[in-house]
């Protein structure tokens, strides 16, 4: 096993820009304090559009090469967000976007909407077993909106997460992730961002989203944890910008291709579906490692073994 840091925490995505949007800050935040932060992207976003008139000609239905330039996009991001660890499921290029639900995409073969779950699952089960994290973050069962890769991150992460963990499944030492989360967003905060949006910058963007176009707006009773990212909103605003392509930021604001602007949300909420909350009930975490046995110490270059390097309590 790799000699890696104590805290370990893996996040699966989409497309490029999903991690930057959903999880920037928290991302930051945790590769500043020394975590280890892994980020899996499950396709390239061949699909998408393009906001740039100069870049126009690289969408899916002219020249087709939108993929390998958002890869370029992503690893700007990732610079900006201090993270080093981002790979793509099985290589760059393994599972193509699926373009939007219903779009004739959804059923090339290379789709990641028609890759067998248990087939994507096992790639990200070796890197389960590969890095340990105690924590993994992915989307709820509707991909935050209804992307039909986003709900394929969302059952590949799920599967992969039980795959890892079973000793029947592959090679490899098995690893239990600790706690897993969905992205969330709270209702009454997307509503107080979008009324700041429409009385300090009205005519910011061509239009104003709705709040339901919001991926994994939910009230706050089902929100468990949330991660003030105040001291990194420059670093996730950056990130976003990195993907040029695919996001314009304005202030306090973006807008993807539609135009239509929103938020940008420096405080990113979460709902723990799996493990123990570090908190009493009703209360929020503000850690998604709260609660977990104090990780040791990692030794530079003594090359630890699977044992000697696992977390006490972790249970295997
Ligand atoms: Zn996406």
């Amino acid at each position: 096993m790799k000699d890696l840091p104590a805290r370990r925490l893996l996040l699966v995505h989409a497309h490029p820009d999903d991690e930057s949007i959903n999880n920037g800050a928290t991302m930051a935040r945790y590769a500043a304090e020394g975590a280890h932060v892994t980020l899996v992207t499950c396709t390239l976003g061949e699909e998408g559009e393009v906001i740039p008139p100069g870049l126009a000609h690289l969408t899916a239905d002219r020249d087709d090469s939108l993929g390998p330039h958002r890869v370029g996009e992503l690893a700007a991001a990732m610079r900006e967000l201090g993270v080093a660890d981002h790979r793509f499921l099985g290589a760059a290029g393994r599972f193509r976007d699926s373009g939007m639900m219903g779009a004739a995409q959804n059923d090339r073969p290379d789709a990641f909407w028609s890759a067998p779950v248990d087939e994507a699952a096992a790639l990200l089960a070796e890197v389960i077993r590969e890095i340990r994290p105690q924590v993994l973050v992915t989307y709820d069962p509707d991909g935050g909106y209804g992307h039909p890769d986003h709900i394929q991150a969302h059952r590949v992460a799920m599967r992969a997460a039980d795959l890892a963990a079973d000793p029947a499944h592959g090679a490899g030492a098995p690893h239990t992730v600790a706690k897993i989360y969905w992205n969330r967003a709270e209702r009454a905060v997307v509503e107080a961002g979008f009324d700041a949006l429409r009385t300090t910058a009205p005519d910011a963007f061509p239009g104003i989203a709705a709040v339901d176009d919001v991926p994994g707006v939910v009230g706050g009773e089902e929100i468990t944890a949330e991660i003030d990212g105040t001291a990194y909103a420059g670093a996730k605003a950056a990130a976003m910008r990195a993907h040029a392509t695919q996001i314009v930021v304005d202030g306090p604001f973006f807008a993807l291709s539609n135009d239509l602007g929103q938020p940008l949300l420096t405080t990113e909420h979460y709902q723990l579906v799996r493990g123990v909350a570090g908190v009493p009930a009703g209360s929020r975490e503000h850690d998604l490692f709260a609660g977990l046995p104090d990780a040791p110490a990692s030794v530079p270059g003594a090359g630890v073994s699977a044992a000697s390097a696992s977390v006490p309590g972790e249970g295997v």
